[in-house]
């Protein structure tokens, strides 16, 4: 549910934590412009083909620049790295991300 969304989010940022997809594209040679900080978070199965919001396993903290990286770049991100940041109908996670678990 998007209400559980919002103290994840939060408890993520006051972490410490900053943005995990940026640095992974970087490793790739990708020249990156990471704001260094959460602002939001990556869908490994998009909630618009019923990616669960709230299993951690589905969301990766990210800057909006790295977010927007991946949602610009699928078919460069699948080959560089399989499942790990784009999950597609077919692959071993696929159900286990889906909403219905909720
Ligand atoms: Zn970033």
């Amino acid at each position: 549910m998007i209400s559980e969304r919002i103290p994840r989010l939060l408890r993520i940022k006051n972490s410490g934590v900053e943005c995990l997809i940026c640095p992974l594209l970087m490793e790739e040679g990708i020249p990156i412009l990471c704001a260094r900080q959460i602002q939001g978070l990556h869908e490994r199965r998009k909630r618009s083909a019923g990616g669960s919001l709230v299993n951690p396993m589905n969301l990766i903290p990210a800057c909006n620049w790295g977010n927007g990286y991946i949602e610009n770049n699928p078919a460069q991100i699948r080959e560089l790295f399989g499942s790990i940041l784009v999950v597609r109908e077919g692959d071993a996670e696929w159900e286990g991300l889906s909403s219905r678990n909720d």
